[in-house]
């Protein structure tokens, strides 16, 4: 089977396609930035120049890019129209629901099958195959793409037609985003108030508020370690889609309308680090005392 793979050279696409080339399928991969999709060649991936390069004859089309507007404009480049008879696409990046409306539209209006299918995990899970996939669309098409979703992920979680993974994943991200900023603000105010943010992990350890994630991004937070996993820019655009899909259906959530405006903040000046990075908003100066 061939795949045509569009963001190959990103966090998650890179691993994603590394590992789909792995598992033996024929993978073309495609990135803006081309010099970062090289590793692809180290497992017998091809990287070509152009979008439409990779999907010309491709079985399955798939898309991991930062946003909606990324993901719209490299298909309109991709001619979908070249891909092989009955090619289906799936889109992986995390777009909101008024995004996966726009490019279902899209798909349906080049006439190639759809699917949702937004993960969990971040760089290390994708990096060992281990994402969750969310996935929905078409009944017919599912079996065909379980080889492709157990070379990337663990476990896939079929959940309806397409759109009702986005929905499963708005909902999980004003988790995500609501428990790392918790641990910015509560490390920041351990330090604040002369408390070793540790004893906050030692306390809590082994009981029902520990949290292996907390436990990860707090860590990084007193380490001031803001390699990126999941880039602040992209956990601001995370926020933001989950206060629009509350705002579309009528749910008031000040809390993570708060949140969305505080990583926004945070990604003004470190959009390129991890999302721990939020942390440096709320410590001030502190931030360059570790283990204060
Ligand atoms: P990333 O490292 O920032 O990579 C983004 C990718 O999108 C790169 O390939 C980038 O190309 C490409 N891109 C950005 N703007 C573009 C444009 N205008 N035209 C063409 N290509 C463009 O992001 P990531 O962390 O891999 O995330 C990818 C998607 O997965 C996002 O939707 C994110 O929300 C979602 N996600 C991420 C994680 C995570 O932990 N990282 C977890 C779950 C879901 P260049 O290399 O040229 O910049």
């Amino acid at each position: 089977m061939r795949i045509a793979f569009l963001g190959a050279g990103g966090t998650m696409g890179l691993p994603m396609a590394r590992n789909l080339a792995r598992a033996g399928f024929e993978v073309r991969g495609w990135n803006r930035s081309p010099d970062k999709a090289e590793p692809l060649a180290d497992d017998g991936g091809e990287v070509v120049e152009t979008a439409a390069d990779a999907v010309a004859g491709a079985d399955v089309v798939v898309t991991m890019l930062s946003d909606v507007e990324a993901v719209a404009e490299a298909v309109a480049d991709a001619r979908l129209d070249r891909a092989a008879d009955g090619a289906v696409w799936i889109q992986m990046s995390t777009v909101g629901l008024d995004g996966i409306e726009q490019l279902a539209t899209l798909a349906d209006e080049h006439g190639i099958a759809f699917v949702d299918a937004p993960v969990l995990g971040t760089k290390d899970p994708a990096e060992r195959g281990a994402l969750v996939i969310l996935g929905s669309g078409p009944g017919e098409v599912r079996d065909r793409l379980g080889p492709i979703f157990d070379a990337v992920g663990q476990k896939t979680l079929w959940v309806g037609e397409a759109g009702a993974a986005s929905r499963l994943k708005v909902v999980i991200n004003a988790w995500i985003v609501a428990v790392v900023e918790g641990a910015a603000e509560t490390v920041a105010l351990a330090e604040a108030v002369g408390v070793d943010p540790n004893l906050f992990l030692e306390a809590i350890e082994g009981g029902p508020l520990d949290l292996p994630y907390l436990r990860m991004k707090a860590g990084m937070m007193i380490d001031r370690d803001f390699q990126p996993s999941f880039r602040l820019a992209l956990a601001a655009k995370d926020a933001r889609l989950a206060v629009e899909a509350a705002e579309r259906h009528g749910a008031s959530l000040p809390a993570l309308a708060a949140i969305r405006r505080r990583l926004e903040e945070g990604a003004e000046r470190h959009g390129d680090e991890d999302m721990a990075a939020t942390y440096l908003t709320s410590a001030g100066a502190k931030a360059g005392q570790p283990g204060s």
